[in-house]
């Protein structure tokens, strides 16, 4: 369950995840884009911590969603800043009537759809975020079906972002925001086992 306690967990969780990462997500993103995604989203997570310090998490989960939201857009940049940003900004949104993690993800992949113009297939992060929520609803959402969506990005050509300049090279690739989303999926996993 989501309360403030588990948000700090999984957040922490994530935290550690894209530090240990980093230097994967780079190397992902250094075959079909631009090698930055590592650095991106470490200083992402890093802005997260230090939102967290100043405004701790509270029973009021929509302003947390929201400082996390805030953290994301002004410090990760590139693509996937404004795509993480609209993540938490729609769940911040449902969180003021709705908690429910299938839902919150559900409105999140939603949201990264009508941002990022994307569809499933496209080779995403929406690729991981669309049919997470899927699965959390149908409560068949582990590590193992994380690792699943994540590589199911691999046989895709990339139709949105850097990587679809790569057109069919983009083939037989991981897509770097696939796994960095992998990582946000598996810490929250960590935070409410
Ligand atoms: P940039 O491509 O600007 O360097 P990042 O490397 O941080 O940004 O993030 C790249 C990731 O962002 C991609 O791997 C993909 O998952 C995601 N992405 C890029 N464009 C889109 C889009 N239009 N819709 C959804 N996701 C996208
Ligand atoms: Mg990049
Ligand atoms: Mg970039």
């Amino acid at each position: 369950m989501l309360n403030a306690d588990t948000l700090t967990k999984w957040m922490t969780n994530f935290e550690t995840r894209i530090t240990k990462e980093k230097d994967y997500l780079t190397e992902l993103d250094r075959v079909i884009g631009d090698s930055d995604h590592g650095n991106n989203m470490e200083r992402g997570v890093e802005a997260i911590k230090a939102a967290f310090e100043k405004t701790p998490p509270t029973a009021d989960l929509a302003q947390d969603f929201k400082t996390i939201a805030m953290a994301m857009l002004s410090k990760v940049g590139g693509a996937s800043g404004p795509l993480y940003g609209t993540a938490f900004l729609e769940m911040a949104k449902l969180a003021k009537t709705d908690t429910d993690f299938g839902d919150l993800v559900d409105a999140a992949a939603k949201g990264i759809a009508k941002r990022g113009q994307a569809k499933t297939g496209d080779k995403t992060m929406l690729d991981v975020w669309a049919p997470a929520a899927d699965l959390i609803k149908q409560g068949k959402l582990d590590d193992a079906a994380i690792d699943k969506l994540v590589a199911s990005t691999e046989p895709m050509i990339a139709k949105r972002g850097r990587a679809s300049y790569l057109g069919e090279k983009s083939v037989g690739h991981i897509d770097p925001g696939a796994a960095s989303t992998g990582e946000l999926l598996k810490a929250y996993l960590d935070a409410t086992a």
